[in-house]
């Protein structure tokens, strides 16, 4: 068996502590050779404040992961791309559509993998939600994404900043799935967004999209509900309903539960990254980005009010 690929991994916060650090070590393929954060700290490996200073250091790595905010996270993909490494994305790949259609160039001119990853891709009812949904003629989506920021988000000032994406940074694990799994083109139509006083990313949004010109798609997304979270997806069909209830984890077919995928999203992400790499090859799909551009376009916007954490 061949060497494990050394990785690097950036931004230590909640989703690198909580899901990349096991994954990466469950994974065969990865070794993690380092960390770079400029508070966070992983023990057992070097720790440096920026990707600049693990390049200057010239320790051996092959691929970086990149877990910090959307906002910036250009910057360290094209330094590490540069320094000859594959790089992987968490979601969303980036804060704008053209900084992300740039690293994929530059990943194409290096001969370098861009991955970037949708982690609610890989939810135990997504791969079977698309497989049932193929050949089926859909009638109407209707979409809940109501979660409490303050419970899944805590403290995450750059969630509510610009760049940030306010609700559609859990929403856009929701446009991830529907992209992957509806058989035909999904466009948006219309969106209501309401901004707290004070705040450049939006709380709330409603979403009408329209399935392959025929099917409307309907959103609810909301970061102020308290209590249990919903993140389910009701799909009317010529031929039964599906419904994805817990973001994608489990899958019903006319209330019956079918059984799921029995990898993790992020064991599943990191085994992608490895068959990537051997060939150079990207995976960068921009669809949830730009359905969600789409809605800061076209959106109507309102203000509510001030929001504390
Ligand atoms: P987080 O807890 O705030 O962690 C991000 C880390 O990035 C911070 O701890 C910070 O570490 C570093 N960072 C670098 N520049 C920063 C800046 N300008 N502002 C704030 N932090 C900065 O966020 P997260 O929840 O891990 O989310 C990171 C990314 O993962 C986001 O794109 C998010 O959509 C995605 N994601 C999150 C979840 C989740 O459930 N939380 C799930 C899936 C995907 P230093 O201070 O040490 O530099």
């Amino acid at each position: 068996m061949s060497e494990p690929l050394k990785l690097a991994l950036v931004g230590i916060g909640k989703i690198a502590r909580d899901q990349h650090l096991p994954a990466i070590a469950a994974e065969a393929g990865f070794a993690l050779a380092a960390a770079v954060s400029r508070n966070g700290r992983v023990e057992g490996v070097p720790n440096f404040t920026d990707i600049a200073a693990l390049i200057e250091s010239r320790l051996p790595i092959d691929a970086v992961s990149i877990c910090t905010p959307p906002v910036g996270r250009h910057r360290i993909a094209a330094q590490a791309l540069s320094a000859g490494w594959h790089v992987m994305l968490e979601k969303p790949p980036g804060a704008t559509l053209a900084e992300v259609h740039a690293l994929e160039a530059q990943a194409q001119a290096t001969g370098r993998s861009l991955f970037a990853t949708w982690h609610s891709r890989h939810g135990a009812g997504v791969a079977g939600a698309a497989a049932w949904l193929l050949e089926k003629q859909i009638r109407r989506v209707d979409i809940a994404w109501r979660e409490d920021i303050r419970v899944w988000h805590p403290g995450q000032e750059w969630i509510l900043a610009a760049g940030g994406l306010g609700v559609f940074d859990p929403g856009i694990n929701m446009l991830s799935i529907l992209t992957a799994i509806l058989p035909g083109p999904l466009r948006l139509a219309g969106a209501r967004l309401a901004f707290p006083a004070g705040r450049g990313a939006p709380i709330t949004a409603m979403l009408e999209m329209i399935h392959d010109e025929v099917a409307h798609v309907t959103a609810d997304l909301d970061f102020r509900a308290t209590g249990t979270p919903r993140w389910d997806i009701v799909i009317e069909t010529d031929r039964g309903t599906l419904t994805l209830t817990e973001g994608g984890a489990r899958l019903w077919i006319d209330g019956v539960e079918q059984p799921g995928a029995a990898i993790g999203e992020y064991p599943a992400l990191y085994q992608r990254f490895a068959e990537l790499i051997p060939a150079a090859q990207s995976d960068c799909d921009l669809r949830p980005l730009t359905l969600v551009a789409d809605a800061f376009l076209l959106g109507e916007r309102t203000e509510t009010d001030t929001f504390v954490f």
